[in-house]
C-alpha cells in the first residue's frame, strides 16, 4: 500500500482524508491517505522520514507551508516565486520536490478567463501570496493587495510586482484570502468590518477561500449585491486534484473527490 497525508498543526479540521481516500476508492487505487498532526520543531524530521515509512507524498498546510519549501530538495518555479508550497512528492531516489497547487488550483476553481480583470485580494499570508502570483501569471490587468498588516502586504508586492493598496478599493475580482471568516464565524457586518469592505459595493466575482458548511457571511454579501460567487470548497477540491495527480500520475476522480469534500 501506498501512503500520502497531511502535514498541519492542528490538523483535525482537514477535509482532504475524506476527499482523496474517496479518489483512491473511485479507481481501485490501493493508497491511503491520512492525518499527520506535526508541531513545528519536528516538522524537518517528521518529513524526512515519511518516504522510508511508504508515503510517496503530502500536502502541506498551516502553518508549515514556508518550511516545506525551505527544506525540499527540488522546487518547482511557481513554488519558489511564491515562496510557499502546498504539496510535497517524495522522489524515487530519495529527493523531496515542493509544488504549490493553490495557485493553479484556485485559478481552475475561478472557472474565468482573469485577463483584463482588475483583482483585489485581501490577505498576504501562504494563501495571499499564491493568488496574487497566480492572478499575475494569468494575465489579470491589475493585482492589488491589502492586508491588516501593511508592512507584510508591502513585502508580497515587492516580492511578486504586484499594488498595494492601503484599503480595499474597486475592482472586479476580489478574492478572500485571509483567514476572516473560519475561527471564529463572524456575521456580515463583522465580516465586512474586518475586511474594510463596509463602504464598497460588491464587485462583479467574489471569491471566498474560507469554506464550510454553509456559504460565508461574504459570499452571502456577495451573492445579495448579484455578484458571481467562487466557494472556497471548489478550491480545495481542485488544489487536491492537482496534488493527486502528481503523486499518482493518474488523472484525478474530481466529481468523486467533490462528493466526498462536501459531505466530510
Ligand atoms: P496565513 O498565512 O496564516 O495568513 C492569514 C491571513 O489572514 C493574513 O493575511 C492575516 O493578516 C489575515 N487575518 C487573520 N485574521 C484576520 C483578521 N481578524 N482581520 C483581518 N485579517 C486577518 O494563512 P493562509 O495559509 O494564507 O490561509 C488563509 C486562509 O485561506 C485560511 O482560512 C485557509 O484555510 C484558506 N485557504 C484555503 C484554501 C482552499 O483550498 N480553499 C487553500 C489555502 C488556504 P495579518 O498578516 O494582518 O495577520
Amino acid at each position: 500500500m501506498a501512503l500520502a497525508g497531511v502535514l498541519g498543526f492542528p490538523v483535525a479540521h482537514s477535509r482532504s482524508p475524506d476527499m482523496h481516500n474517496a479518489a483512491f476508492r473511485a479507481l481501485g487505487l490501493d493508497w491511503r491517505y491520512v492525518k499527520l498532526p506535526v508541531p513545528p520543531v519536528l516538522f524537518p524530521e517528521t518529513v524526512r522520514a515519511l518516504p522510508g515509512s511508504g508515503f510517496r507524498g503530502a500536502n502541506v498546510t498551516i502553518p508549515h507551508k514556508h518550511a516545506a519549501l525551505a527544506l525540499a530538495d527540488e522546487r518547482t518555479p511557481s513554488a519558489a516565486a511564491i515562496g510557499a508550497a502546498n504539496t510535497l512528492s517524495f522522489l524515487e531516489g530519495g529527493g523531496i520536490e515542493a509544488h504549490n497547487t493553490d495557485a493553479p488550483g484556485f485559478i481552475a476553481a475561478l472557472g474565468d478567463d482573469v485577463r483584463g480583470l482588475r483583482a483585489l485580494v485581501l490577505g498576504a499570508g501562504g494563501a495571499g501570496r499564491a493568488v496574487a502570483w497566480a492572478l499575475r501569471e494569468a494575465g489579470a490587468a491589475e493585482v492589488m493587495v491589502w492586508n491588516r498588516s501593511p508592512e507584510r502586504a508591502t513585502a508580497l508586492a515587492a516580492d511578486l510586482g504586484v499594488a498595494q493598496v492601503l484599503r480595499p478599493a474597486p475592482c472586479d475580482l476580489l478574492v478572500n484570502a485571509t483567514s476572516v471568516g473560519l475561527e471564529p464565524r463572524l456575521d456580515e457586518e463583522e465580516t465586512l468590518a474586518a475586511l474594510q469592505l463596509d463602504e464598497l459595493d460588491p464587485p462583479p466575482i467574489v471569491a471566498d477561500l474560507v469554506y464550510g458548511h454553509a456559504p460565508s457571511a461574504l459570499l452571502g454579501w456577495a451573492a445579495r449585491g448579484g455578484s458571481r460567487t467562487v466557494d472556497g470548497l471548489e478550491m480545495l477540491v481542485r488544489q487536491g486534484a492537482l496534488s493527486f495527480q502528481r503523486w499518482t500520475g493518474i488523472e484525478p476522480p474530481l466529481d468523486a473527490m467533490r462528493a466526498a469534500a462536501v459531505s466530510s
